[in-house]
């Protein structure tokens, strides 16, 4: 008798306790059940990018992000302009009232368009102090500026910054060619400008003009996401920005995302969070292999969402990096795509909301497998497929998936729970069929 209580033990150790119930169905972490997630964003539109930097992630099948400061495109409705009371009133009352909070952002938002060379670098040192929450001293920074104006110490002339001109040469035409293949395409305001010393009218048409510019040449799919120029984190200005784009590079509060910005030294570590988004951005000076580590980090974990930001290329734009490095860089993405999504800013961001807030419910009669995915949000943006894994009966060694007039033929998989069949499926349509034979 206790012979045979320890052989009933034994076997029951030595099978798996609880097999998964066919049809039991979970989303993906990340799209095709890879290891994690890679997005290659690019800011300013620099020509490069374009000439050199798209063509090598064409000939990868790499899909992009470009971040694009629309007021520069020729055929663009919108340009920089300044909103606001008088220019010469502006002026005028530097003389009197030093600059404190109550007319800091309107003498900061003027700064760029009082028709002189000098008083935008202001406007650009004042921004970078507000998002530094060096405030004082951003306030000094406007004094000294409008002292000069008023001193006649600027020549002048219309003055443009080094992203704004360097991104000269770009059309819409070749734009809407490049999103066709695949690439997003997204707002970088209409001057890049810094936005956290602009106020709310001049800081609103940046992120409005600019998102209708790219609705009228490209559409509403490409309003979805967007970047303050500078990576700002400033609270106001990224509030101000959240309200006209659902999805943005400089900030994103989920309450299950960590968020690791580029100026951040930190690396994804522990974390309760479901998701990490690991941004980081090469410069001239970031060797390559430190560029490769960052890949190998979010392969080697299951959380991991690693944002890429890029600046120039070929000596045009930002902290250029030669196209050698790039290609090399990409190629090195690309041999390790079967553990990683790579994937534009917009798709990734659909992606991980869409599993968050959705609900699954399944079930397993006669001969059929039946799923029906739905979720809350917004239909106009929300629509990529989800990857679903769902535990099959043993037996099923070939299995069709259908969803409407979509199928997909699959085989089926092993672990530790059963088989399980690995298929797309979409939100808020009609229900996935699984039959296997
Ligand atoms: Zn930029």
């Amino acid at each position: 008798m206790k012979k045979l209580l320890l052989l009933i033990v034994i076997t029951l150790l030595l099978s798996p306790i609880v097999k998964a119930q066919p049809g039991k169905t979970q989303i993906t972490k990340w799209q095709y059940g890879r290891n994690g997630a890679v997005s290659i964003t690019w800011d300013d539109g620099s020509i490069n990018q374009f000439k050199v930097a798209l063509p090598i992630l064409n000939k990868l099948q790499l899909p992009a992000t470009f971040f694009i400061i629309t007021g520069q495109i020729p055929g663009s409705q919108y340009h920089g302009k300044f909103i606001g009371r008088p220019i010469k009133d502006i002026i005028k009352e530097t003389a009197t009232i030093p600059t404190n909070k109550d007319n800091f952002f309107e003498r900061a938002s003027a700064g760029g368009y009082l028709g002189l060379i000098g008083p935008l670098d202001y406007h650009y040192k004042a921004g970078s102090l507000v998002d530094a929450g060096k405030t004082e001293a951003a306030y000094k920074a406007i004094d000294e500026c409008y002292a000069k104006v008023r001193n006649g110490e600027f020549k002048p002339g219309i003055q443009h910054n080094d992203e704004y001109k360097d991104a000269h040469g770009t059309t819409w035409a070749p734009i809407k060619a490049y999103a066709a293949q695949g690439h997003e395409f997204a707002s970088h305001m209409v001057t890049h400008p810094r936005l956290a010393a602009l106020d709310e009218t001049n800081l609103m048409y940046e992120a409005e003009k600019s998102r209708l510019d790219v609705l009228n040449h490209l559409g509403l799919a490409y309003t979805f996401s967007a970047e303050g120029p500078f990576g700002t984190e400033n609270e106001r200005a990224v509030a101000y920005l959240s309200k006209v784009y659902p999805a943005l590079r400089n900030r994103m509060p989920e309450p299950w995302l960590k968020e690791i910005s580029r100026g951040n030294k930190d690396t994804p570590g522990n974390t309760d969070k479901e998701y990490v988004q690991y941004q980081r951005g090469a410069t001239t000076k970031t060797p390559l292999p430190m560029m490769k580590a960052w890949v190998d980090t979010t392969m080697n974990r299951k959380d991991t969402w690693l944002v890429l930001t890029h600046h120039g290329v070929d000596g045009i734009g930002w902290e250029p990096l030669p196209h050698q490095e790039l290609d090399e860089y990409f190629t090195y993405i690309k041999n390790h795509q079967d553990k990683l999504w790579v994937a534009t800013f917009g798709d990734v961001t659909k992606y991980m909301r869409e599993r968050q807030s959705a609900k699954v419910q399944s079930s397993f009669k006669g001969d059929k497998i039946t799923v029906n995915i739905t979720h809350p949000l917004s239909k106009v943006f929300y629509t990529i497929p989800l990857t679903l894994k769902t535990y099959v009966p043993a037996d099923w060694k070939n299995i069709n998936a259908v969803q409407g007039n979509k199928k997909q033929t699959l085989k089926a998989l092993t672990d530790a729970n059963g088989s399980y069949v690995l298929y797309q499926a979409y939100a808020n349509v009609s229900p996935v069929t699984l039959s296997g034979s």
